[in-house]
């Protein structure tokens, strides 16, 4: 049966970091996928990127991943400053989840370091009452992350997600972007259930 899903981004790129894989290989099945991005974090490019720039390369992001353009959703919360703004993040949010009716809804976990992530899986718990969700994981904000549910995936699901990041040219200098740490997580994960490759989850409701 066809799903809906929706993966929550606290900032731009973090979804694909987080699911990039899953995404492409439940768009691969059939499944229709929406991407809601709370922050082009104007505050953190770096010089001599313009301040949209996060908004030119999540499009791009997005494309190579196989998400259609117009459910491509965009916030413009001020990065690192989520926790002022809980209740509106929170009502944007159950208008998606009245909007979109998700069967499923990917968001960082409760525990994340960032405050913008905690904030945003804090509410979107609050706003998704009755759907499945999972909790990605983002290794440098997750000081513990239980491995409870697992995605398998081929190689053609991490070279597409390997080439959606490549689209963040603004975020290359960050130690996790690069290439072989994407592909090492992926190869770890896949370990841990007999496959080449996995993403991984939290499971915090599942609905069967
Ligand atoms: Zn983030």
């Amino acid at each position: 049966m066809k799903r809906k899903i929706l993966v929550l981004a606290p900032h731009t790129d973090d979804g694909e970091f987080g699911c990039g894989g899953t995404i492409n290989k439940f768009l691969k099945g059939g499944d229709d996928l929406f991407y809601a991005a709370f922050s082009l974090a104007e505050e953190s490019v770096p010089p001599p990127f313009p301040k949209n720039i996060l908004e030119t390369e999540v499009r791009a992001a997005i494309g190579v991943l196989g998400i259609p353009v117009e459910n491509l959703l965009l916030y413009k919360y001020r990065v690192r400053h989520f926790a002022s703004h809980r209740q509106e993040i929170l009502e944007d949010l159950v208008y998606l989840s009245k909007n979109i009716k998700p069967d499923l809804v990917f968001m960082p976990a409760t525990h994340d370091l960032h405050q913008d992530h905690s904030t945003l899986s804090i509410e979107g718990f609050r706003a998704f009452k009755g759907t499945s969700i999972l909790c990605y994981e983002l290794p440098w904000n997750n000081l513990n992350f239980a491995t409870q549910a697992f995605v398998k995936l081929e190689q053609e699901h991490i070279d597409i997600k390997i080439r959606a990041l490549s689209c963040y040219e603004s975020q290359q200098q960050k130690l996790y972007a690069s290439p072989e740490f994407i592909r090492s997580l992926a190869v770890t994960r896949g370990v841990q259930v007999g496959s080449h490759y996995a993403e991984v989850f939290e499971v915090v409701r599942w609905i069967l």
